[in-house]
């Protein structure tokens, strides 16, 4: 009998599985055939983790509807088919259901994955959701849908990393009496506050939802809560006065608050927001009603609140403007705010602030740097603490990476599996080997496991957002300098070499953090079980998935990418003409 397909909107009830697990399986023990599967039915549990999730009981994992599984339904069988699935097969996920089993071999992925993809013509949130109402696609987010996401804590350093090239660039290298000001408080936003307060800083953070406040509060991620935007200010004041690190959060609509900061003639140093814009649905609050008012209306009138949505969204753009224009220094933070209102209200004069890509991390892209995470499958943190000094250790010279450790190990606390983040990238060790910074670290590890040293394998990935698998024309390809923003042929070539280069399971998506249509990426993970094979398959990996971050900005014209290929003997082939 051919499984039930999720019924219009729902994704039916939550699995008992799901409800047995609690979270991703630990220990030495396998449910599946080899770690490779094992690795991916454990990280896909670990995404669906109440303390990992958002909203685990409906499969949203982050990012407005960002899934992990189409359906409960197709969520049990995705298990089904990793306990079986042999060491030469490969499992097909098409949007977050399990579509098919192929005999292939053992060096090729175990699982592959294809997310919320629409042929260009259609490729738009109004087919999307047509769709999605017929229970035909899922939207796969980054990393939900390719089982690669850790909690806020993996996006902490790109926002740490963020804001701390904002300070190297404006204000010598500290926020130290500076004032952030942003919105969102969710699974990736959520990780502002506490990168404010690591850069030395103080954030003031609204979210039209008071339990996401409080989930930050717990988790370590902000430190308080105001009465409101008056009391936030008036907290946020003093502690800059004081050069005090300090994170408040406000439960207000962000438009609503930036209004009232521009009434009050408040002007804060920086200014962004994490709202979940992308999506004027499902993701953004219109000002003027209390969460469950706004969801009420959702369901009974999509089309109203899409256009109260949206006009907040306008409001909330114009005052980012006028803030700017008094001297706040303002960046789009990758939920597409921007595209948004221009394409839905014409607001051209939007894009008068820039996204954070082309502002703070193009450079690190040019050199093939992304966020490299990896987790440890035993769910011991002592496994990730050998890992911490593992990398230390490889990388004596890089003080960042060292202050970045061990700020981590004090502040950031672990959401299921235990995990760790770390931007590494290509440069070529100039050894006989010329191994990449990344293949470096994983090879170490694997060493790790194999001698015993780690209790389990660990588990390489990292997010969509990386040097060369991401084409996002408002996100990671704005502003490119020969003009190829738009090209999406990049992101595919990275997947097809991931495959080729062996990794255990790739992906590739639409939409992102950006929105359906607004963005092609994808994603691999490698597990490290102390094997040759696993030796084999990082050492390729983790030298073609950078490098294509350096051929693809080096193809641009970028000089530091050029300049990268050169030094680490990346081929560029038409380099020289
Ligand atoms: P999320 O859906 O988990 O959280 C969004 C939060 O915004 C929720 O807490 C919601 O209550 C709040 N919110 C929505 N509208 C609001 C409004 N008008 N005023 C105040 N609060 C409001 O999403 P997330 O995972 O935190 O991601 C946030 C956005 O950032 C998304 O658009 C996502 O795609 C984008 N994103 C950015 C990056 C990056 O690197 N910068 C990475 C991933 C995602």
């Amino acid at each position: 009998m051919a499984r039930q397909q999720a019924n219009e909107s729902g994704v039916g009830e939550p699995s008992e599985q799901w409800r047995e697990y609690q979270g991703a399986p630990t220990g030495t023990d396998l449910e599946c055939e080899g770690w490779r599967q094992e690795a991916a039915l454990r990280l896909l549990n670990n995404n669906l983790d109440p303390e990992v999730a958002e909203r685990p009981e409906e499969l949203v994992v982050y990012g407005g509807t960002g899934r992990a599984a189409r359906s409960w339904d197709a969520y049990d069988a995705i298990l089904e088919e990793l306990r079986t699935l042999g060491d030469e097969e490969t499992l097909l996920v098409q949007s977050g259901k399990p579509v098919g089993r192929f005999r292939t071999h053992e060096r090729a992925p175990r699982v592959l994955i294809a997310n919320s993809n629409l042929v260009g013509k259609w490729d738009d949130w109004e087919h999307f959701h047509e769709l999605e109402a017929k229970g035909l696609i899922m939207y796969g987010q980054m990393t939900a849908g390719s089982w690669a996401y850790i909690g806020t804590q993996g996006i902490i350093q790109g926002t740490y990393e963020t804001l701390a090239e904002l300070a190297r660039q404006e204000y010598e290298g500290s926020l130290e009496g500076r004032i952030v000001v942003t919105g969102g408080l969710g699974g990736m936003g959520g990780a502002q506050p506490l990168a404010v307060t690591m850069n030395e800083g103080v954030c003031i953070a609204a979210d039209v939802d008071a339990a996401r406040i409080d989930r930050r509060i717990e988790t370590g991620y902000c430190q308080e809560t105001a009465d409101d935007v008056d009391d936030a200010i008036e907290r946020a004041r003093e502690a800059a006065e004081a050069g005090e690190p300090y994170s408040v959060g406000v439960h207000v609509n962000a438009a609503d608050m930036l209004e009232a900061m521009l009434e009050r003639d408040f002007v804060p140093d920086v200014l962004t927001d994490q709202t979940s814009a992308h999506d004027e649905l499902e993701g953004y609050y219109p000002s003027g009603y209390a969460v469950e008012e706004a969801d009420e209306l959702r369901e009974s009138d999509p089309d109203r609140y899409r256009e109260e949505s949206l006009d907040t969204m306008e409001r909330h753009v114009d005052a980012i403007l006028e803030l700017q224009e008094r001297g706040a220094v303002a960046f789009e933070y990758g939920n597409n705010i921007r595209g948004q209102v221009q394409e839905h209200r014409g607001m051209d004069e939007a894009f008068d602030y820039p996204g954070f890509v082309p502002a703070y991390v193009r450079p690190l892209f040019c050199r093939g740097k992304g966020p490299f995470r990896w987790l440890a499958l035993s769910g011991d943190p002592e496994d990730i603490h050998r890992t911490d000094e593992a990398v230390k250790e490889l990388f004596p010279e890089k003080d960042a990476l060292h202050r970045w450790i061990d700020l981590a190990q004090e502040q950031v606390r672990f959401q299921g599996l235990p995990a760790r983040v770390c931007w590494l990238g290509y440069q070529a060790s100039d050894d006989e080997e010329g191994l990449t910074e990344r293949a470096r670290f994983a090879l170490e590890i694997n060493d790790l496991v194999a001698e015993g040293e780690i209790a389990a394998p660990i588990v390489v990935t990292r997010d969509h957002l990386d040097a060369g698998s991401v084409a996002s024309p408002h996100r990671e390809t704005e502003a490119m300098q020969d003009g190829s923003d738009a090209i999406a042929d990049w992101p595919i070539l990275n997947a097809l070499l991931n495959c080729a280069a062996g990794a255990d399971v790739v992906s590739v998506h639409d939409g992102g953090g950006v929105g359906i249509g607004n963005a092609l990426h994808a994603n691999n993970h490698v597990v490290l079980d102390g094997s040759d094979l696993a030796a084999e398959k990082a050492r390729r990996v983790f030298t073609t998935d950078p490098g294509t971050g350096v051929i693809r900005h080096a193809d641009a014209g970028y000089e530091a990418a050029i300049e990268e290929a050169r030094e680490s003997n990346v081929d560029v082939p038409m380099d020289e003409r």
